[in-house]
């Protein structure tokens, strides 16, 4: 280490890195803090479904304030507790949340078919995790086409046997998956085809991209062609104007996520949203 020190530029990046602890130690508080006291907000972005022309669907968002901190972003604290373990705790609050927001707020009655839940590898990898799954939405009468599950590509790339038996048990059960971020990782096909998704949501980079140079352009234009002539739903994340919005539709996307529609906003807001179409 004294010999790490030595060298300014590694200096630098051991100052850097204590900066992060003390933050990432800050933020765990934050997390366990808000876990005791239940504290942890769950938020709701609509997806709008261009063939309907309502909200369809919504994504379930995970939402952290602080009362020294402020508001901190699900991409600070999510990796923290994915490795100290608290997502498991975490991630059954945030599952009972919108179960429990399906029943009182009686979705079934509205256009809003399913939730999308972001599910973590880490807890895919739990045993038993689909059980816990089935309790909850159980607890609250949701039927499994209520929920979707949202995973990336990184989540089971692993191929654990743990993480394959839970989501064939979920599958069987009749809960849909959607692919996450696509486009920003591998992108693999291979997985594509071998895995039980439903539906493909395309990362909101290469939905800008697509608009900043004609390459990602093309790129994007076929990768959605490809996935439709596989019959798969494809969501577009990231539509932030009515530009996008024409252009995704035009060129086959018919489901669309954005702030153009909608940040994600709180439970009540939602169902005004949802009330107000
Ligand atoms: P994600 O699952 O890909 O979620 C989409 C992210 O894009 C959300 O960020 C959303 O607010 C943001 N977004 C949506 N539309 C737009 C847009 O038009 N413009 C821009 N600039 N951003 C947009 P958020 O809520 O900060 O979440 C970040 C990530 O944290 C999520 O990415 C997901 O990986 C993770 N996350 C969030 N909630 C949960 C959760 O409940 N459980 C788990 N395991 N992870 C979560
Ligand atoms: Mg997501
Ligand atoms: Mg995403
Ligand atoms: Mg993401």
């Amino acid at each position: 280490m004294a010999k790490r020190l030595q060298k300014g530029r590694i200096t630098y990046a051991k100052d850097y890195d204590l900066g992060k602890i003390k933050q990432d130690k800050a933020f765990e508080k934050a997390v366990k803090q808000a876990l005791d006291r239940d504290e942890l907000m769950v938020y709701y972005q609509p997806i709008f479904s261009v063939e309907k022309g309502v909200y369809n669907s919504a994504e379930a968002l995970v939402r952290l304030h602080d009362e020294e901190l402020g508001w901190i972003s699900p991409e600070d604290f999510i990796p923290i507790a994915e490795r100290n373990g608290m997502i498991i705790e975490m991630g059954e609050v945030i599952l009972d949340k919108v179960c429990r927001f399906i029943h009182d707020f009686k979705l079934a009655q509205t256009t809003v078919e399913y939730i999308e839940v972001n599910i973590s590898p880490v807890q895919l990898m739990q045993q038993h995790f689909s059980d816990r799954v089935k309790q909850i939405m159980e607890k609250y009468d949701v039927r499994p086409n209520q929920i979707n599950i949202e995973i990336t590509e990184t989540a089971t790339i692993s191929m654990a046997d743990t993480v394959n038996a839970n989501i064939m048990d979920l599958v069987q059960y009749g809960i849909k998956f959607s692919l996450d971020d696509y486009g920003s990782g591998y992108a693999n096909i291979d997985y594509i085809n071998h895995m039980p998704f439903s539906i493909i949501k395309l990362d909101k980079y290469i939905i800008w991209d697509a608009f900043k140079s004609t390459k990602a352009g093309i790129t994007l234009k076929h990768t959605i062609g490809m996935l439709n002539e596989l019959e798969l739903h494809i969501v577009a994340e990231g539509v932030e104007t009515a530009e996008m919005r024409d252009h995704l539709a035009d060129i086959g996307c018919h489901f669309m996520q954005g702030w153009y529609y909608s940040k994600a906003v709180s439970d009540q807001d939602f169902i005004r949203l949802i009330e107000m179409q």
